[in-house]
């Protein structure tokens, strides 16, 4: 039988209609930007800092340290800009648009918090194009905030609705988009920080990291770091999207370091009727395969994703079971890939095209045994070379892909097929 699960960003959600102002008031909403507003803005970004948050959206940087590098306006006489990443656009991923579906308040509760800690009046959301359902929720939860100017004090908050493309979800091409150009990644520096988003400094934050700025104002940094079950250094819980071979796909909170065998098999219900699970991608489609030993060893958190091979990432959970043969499931990433790169960088742009080519040609038959050396080269090629990590984001699943299935490989290339039925290769 599963464990509780304690919630923090959902807390509520299941009962209550937290869409709604006056039900997210009754629940004692809005009461931590009200207790942040008595802080300095160092006060609240020392008490983030002691918490240990870290970011969510992938990269795991410090979220109050983050904050401290805006330089304070006597020192910089700018605007300061908050600009949240709302273009969840990983595979796998969905879980910000449970977020802002089902309790957008209590994120622009983060949203003031942190616009107060860096001294900020503007906020811009940039949502995913596609997600028109949370855009609608969010404007609406905005809408019910245009004559409380007790909580929106002098901040503008401005959702921008992207158009589509995946590589807006790195910072500065949602930065250049923002400023109404093409979504092509920025060489850094200069770091938004310091000139970011219309030239000011910004700050950007994914959207369940700033959701955790409430909770972790109104009871402390302390309480905030005691709900891990492992890594001292992953606090706090986590949102995961599980989609896949899996008997209960959804969204799930979990505490940091909550077993992933138990994740998987208990709270999501385990494999499909008469299959089992063979592999997983934990983090989205951009981090690498685990084996079933791997994950199922695995702790949630950072250091224990990294531990059991992989990485967090984004908190995407793609199930694979035995049905599914994995040439196919890795070519379909590369394709995925392959299309949304902005082709500024030549390993990229020439990487990601003749990686899916290869697998496909493997895929269906058409395969030699120098294809698979080749692949893992070009995959090294692929790999910290270019403006931006989309290039390390095909080549990481079809290298783990290879090393740990390649006897599938190897099958197809020797002219052998896969069975669904049987999950056997002959
Ligand atoms: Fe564009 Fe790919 Fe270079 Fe990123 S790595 S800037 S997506 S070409």
């Amino acid at each position: 039988m599963a464990r509780d699960v304690q919630k923090i960003v959902l807390r509520g959600a299941d009962d209550h209609d937290l869409t709604k102002l006056a039900e997210y008031e009754a629940l004692g909403g809005y009461k931590a930007l009200a207790k942040a507003r008595a802080m300095t803005p160092e006060q609240v970004t020392d008490e983030l800092i002691t918490s240990e948050l870290r970011g969510r959206g992938g990269a795991f940087f410090p979220t109050g340290r983050k904050w401290s590098f805006v330089p304070p306006k006597d020192k910089l006489p700018k605007p300061h800009y908050l600009v949240v990443n709302a273009d969840e656009s990983e595979p796998g991923s969905f879980k910000d648009n449970e977020i802002m579906a089902r309790v957008p308040h209590r994120f622009i509760e983060g949203c003031l918090i942190t616009a107060h800690a860096i001294d900020s009046e503007h906020v811009f959301v940039y949502i995913r194009g596609e997600y028109s359902g949370p855009y609608e929720i969010l404007v609406g939860a905005l809408e019910e905030l245009r004559n409380r100017t007790d909580i929106r004090g002098d901040v503008t908050i401005v959702v921008h609705r992207g158009a589509g493309a995946y590589i807006c979800g790195e910072e500065t091409a949602l930065m250049e988009s923002l400023e109404g150009r093409r979504g092509n990644p920025r060489i850094k520096p200069p770091f938004p920080a310091v000139s970011g988003v219309f030239g000011m400094p910004t700050t950007i934050n994914n959207v369940e990291t700033l959701i955790a700025a409430a909770p972790i104002l109104l009871n402390g940094a302390e309480w905030y770091k005691k709900m891990s079950l492992s890594s001292p250094k992953s606090t706090g819980t986590k949102l995961y999207s599980v989609c896949g071979n899996v008997q209960r796909p959804g969204t799930y909170e979990v505490v940091m370091g909550f077993p992933f065998k138990e994740f998987l098999y208990d709270l999501c219900g385990g494999p499909l009727h008469g299959r089992k699970f063979k592999a997983v991608i934990p983090g989205g489609a951009s981090v690498p395969i685990q084996n079933m030993e791997e994950a199922e060893a695995t702790l949630m958190d950072y250091e224990g994703f990294v531990a059991g091979g992989s990485m967090l990432g984004s908190g995407g959970v793609i199930v694979i079971d035995d049905a599914q043969p994995m040439v196919t499931v890795i070519a379909r990433l590369a394709r995925f890939f392959a299309h949304e790169s902005c082709g500024q960088c030549t390993q990229c742009r020439e990487g990601t095209a003749w990686t899916t080519k290869i697998l496909e040609r493997i895929r269906d038959g058409e395969g030699t045994v120098e294809d698979l050396d080749t692949l893992l080269d070009i995959g090294e090629q692929m790999t910290g070379k270019t403006i931006c990590v989309l290039s390390d984001s095909c080549a990481v699943p079809v290298v783990s892909g290879i090393k740990k299935f390649r006897g599938e490989f190897e099958a197809l290339i020797q002219g052998k097929r896969f069975h669904p039925v049987t999950a056997a290769v002959a």
